[in-house]
């Protein structure tokens, strides 16, 4: 698990196609333009080509954001604005950030060849539609990783099925992970590495404290080895990698639980949907899922959506499954149930549709409280800031994150054992515990020294470990190898350069002296030299009487110039909602299971107290195993 997104320098698509909006009322200077907007993680920008009447081309020329978010963005977008002949065109569900950068700079650069407010406001015609009907035995909504699995598993059982998703391509959170916990899977069987199940399920009940459903935790665990070794059989790739490889330092010695994705999330969320409609399943892409059909005798009886034409789309079905990923994108619910402040998760368009579905029809409520507060990150202005002053490459600062330098909270306060900052659930939720949600890492010029002489090493070895013996996966769709990582930390560099221009962007604070650094912040400044000399004591002394870290590994704080670097608590995604029993049924507060429907992954509450497990893979193979289990129960209760 590494702090890392997906960048990507240039995405490119040019379209030529001809318009249907009504293009004899623009009046255009004929010619090639650029405008700029602000993507997601920094400026987008955007060529137009224009003929006396007609946008003839857009072309996204650089773009910041996520790989996969921003190829998506792209090519919808930019063919939307050349056939609608506006810039009035709808966001790219789960790509509202990329999609909002593409139109803002679109719009520049037509404001640029003379086109007017109205010109670029109109609103495109919508052509009439309609509305389809369809029958099947197993309907699923949401193709992330639970829905994706229960859809296949489902088939594999010979009932007909459909999968219906809100997106015009798989982009849930299953593929931006990096891979997903087992138990007894078929390699950790060959390589003689074998996870006690007892371990894991401490490992559960630590993290909730006992507020979680036992018996589903324990046959997600039974089920964890079979089902990464089917979704193997089915082309996921996924390997078994040792703990600790991708960043979180705190792991190493573990278990080996992750079996990480050796093509990326995307590849393999891609492959296993053609799978199924290899094997004759349905897909409907850009179909939302808004409602449950329910009988007279209150059974569920199928799902209503919208087709990518926006047709009202109903499938009658004998069982359905929800999957739609929690309610992370879903500010009203963040708000309500997590209180504020909170972050907004990962995945936009994970609004809790499906949740609210099986709340209409009475399954009850667990795990609303339950996130996946994992590290840090930058505030959206912090990054917006920087990104206008050096590009992507404010992502570096992110290094700072990965060892055990003073923290404290806005209060000046330190708060927590800084040893244990590379446990990225425990620190998440440390992190979103402090006011404002919010954190300084302090560091000081010797570090910096150290790094430019030698790289990160010479602060902490975090991958030396596997010179000899390296390992790969892919998180977010981008390569996790130590042989890279090892490449990294063994290079030096001079971080100064880069700290002193984002010096004043809020994100970034340096000061000759302690008391300086507190005014910068804007902190008091009592509070933040009574910490400084607290941990500085602590090293001293070797005892640290506050958090009882090893004070071997803290990092003084003693040579000015001093900085410090703002960071908040970064959230991955909800995890909870509806209550289900271990057959992944929903089931009514009482535990009554509902007729006919199931709900696997992050729309499930009872597998995680408030915070969620802090070993590799463990929400992924709770999504995957939810989902596969789910279409097996769902298929085998109809034949
Ligand atoms: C950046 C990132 C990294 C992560 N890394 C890891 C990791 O390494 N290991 C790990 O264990 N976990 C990781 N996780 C968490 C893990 O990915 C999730 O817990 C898991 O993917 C949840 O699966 P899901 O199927 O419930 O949701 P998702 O995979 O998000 O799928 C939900 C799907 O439902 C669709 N949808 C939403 N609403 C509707 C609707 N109304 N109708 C139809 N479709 C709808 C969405 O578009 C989406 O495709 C990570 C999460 C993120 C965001």
């Amino acid at each position: 698990m590494k702090l890392k997104k997906g960048v990507v320098g240039l995405v490119a698509m040019t379209l030529l196609l001809s318009g249907t909006g009504c293009s004899q009322s623009a009046t255009y200077k004929a010619g090639t333009y650029t405008g700029t907007g602000q993507g997601k993680d920094g400026p987008v920008k955007v060529q137009v080509t224009v003929d006396k009447n007609k946008i003839k081309a857009v072309k996204v020329l650089s773009i910041q954001d996520n790989k996969q978010l921003a190829a998506s963005a792209t090519k919808q977008i930019t063919k939307e604005i050349v056939k609608q002949q506006t810039t009035k065109v709808d966001v790219v569900s789960g790509a509202t950030h990329s999609s909002k950068g593409i139109i803002e700079a679109a719009k520049k650069a037509l404001k640029k060849a003379g086109a007017s407010d109205a010109q670029l406001n109109k609103t495109a015609k919508k052509q009439a539609v309609k509305a389809k009907s369809t029958k099947t035995d197993v309907v699923v909504v949401g193709a992330g990783a639970a829905g994706t699995a229960a859809a296949l598993a489902a088939r594999q059982q010979g009932v007909k099925v459909v999968l219906m998703e809100k997106t015009a391509s798989p982009m849930g959170a299953g593929t931006l992970a990096g891979g997903m916990f087992a138990a007894d899977s078929a390699q950790q069987k060959a390589a003689h590495k074998t996870v006690s199940k007892k371990w894991l399920y401490d490992k559960y009940l630590d993290a909730s404290q006992g507020y979680m459903n036992g018996v589903l935790v324990r046959r997600i665990i039974d089920q964890s080895g079979p089902t990464v070794d089917w979704l193997n059989k089915n082309g996921a790739d996924m390997k078994l990698v040792d703990a600790g490889t991708g960043g979180s330092y705190a792991h190493q010695g573990d278990p080996a639980t992750l079996h990480g994705y050796q093509k990326g999330g995307t590849v393999a969320i891609k492959t296993l949907i053609n799978k199924f409609k290899a094997e004759g399943g349905k897909v409907y892409f850009k179909t939302p899922a808004k409602k449950l059909l329910t009988n007279q005798h209150h059974k569920v009886t199928g799902v209503v959506g919208t087709t990518a034409t926006g047709a009202k789309i109903t499938v009658h079905a004998k069982k359905v499954i929800i999957a739609t990923g929690g309610y992370g994108g879903n500010q009203k619910m963040l708000n309500r149930y997590l209180g504020k402040p909170n972050t907004k998760g990962q995945v936009l368009q994970n609004k809790g549709d499906g949740i609210k579905m099986a709340w209409s029809v009475g399954a009850g409520k667990e795990g609303t409280d339950t996130t996946h507060y994992f590290w840090e990150t930058f505030t959206n202005a912090g990054v917006k800031k920087m990104t206008q002053l050096v590009g992507d490459k404010y992502y570096m600062l992110n290094t700072f994150t990965a060892y055990p330098n003073l923290r404290v909270n806005t209060q000046g306060q330190r708060f927590s054992n800084e040893t244990d900052t590379t446990l990225y659930a425990r620190h998440g939720a440390e992190i979103a515990a402090q006011p404002k949600q919010t954190e300084y890492v302090i560091f000081d010029k010797g570090m910096l020294d150290k790094i430019k002489a030698k790289g990160t090493v010479a602060i902490e070895d975090q991958f030396g470990k596997w010179k000899h013996n390296p390992q790969f996966f892919m998180e977010f769709n981008e390569p996790s190898s130590t042989k890279t990582s090892i490449k990294q930390e063994n290079t030096p560099v001079d971080f100064a350069p880069l700290l002193n221009k984002l010096t004043g962007t809020g994100v970034v604070f340096k000061s000759d002296s302690i008391d300086g650094l507190a005014n910068q912040m804007g902190i008091n400044q009592a509070a933040f030299t009574k910490s400084v000399n607290q941990y500085n004591g602590a090293i001293k002394q070797g005892k640290d009487k506050l958090f009882f870290a090893n004070t071997k590994r803290l990092i003084k704080v003693k040579q000015g110039p001093y900085y410090a670097v703002k960071f908040v608590a970064r959230n991955l995604g909800t995890l909870g909602g509806v209550r289900i029993n271990d057959q992944i049924q929903a089931t009514k507060t009482n535990g009554t299971a509902i007729p006919n429907l199931y709900v696997a992954g992050a729309d499930a509450g009872g597998m995680y107290g408030k915070i969620y497990v802090d070993f590799e893979g463990g929400t992924l193979g709770f999504a995957y195993t939810s989902g596969r289990l789910a279409g097996l129960n769902a298929a085998k209760s109809i034949k």
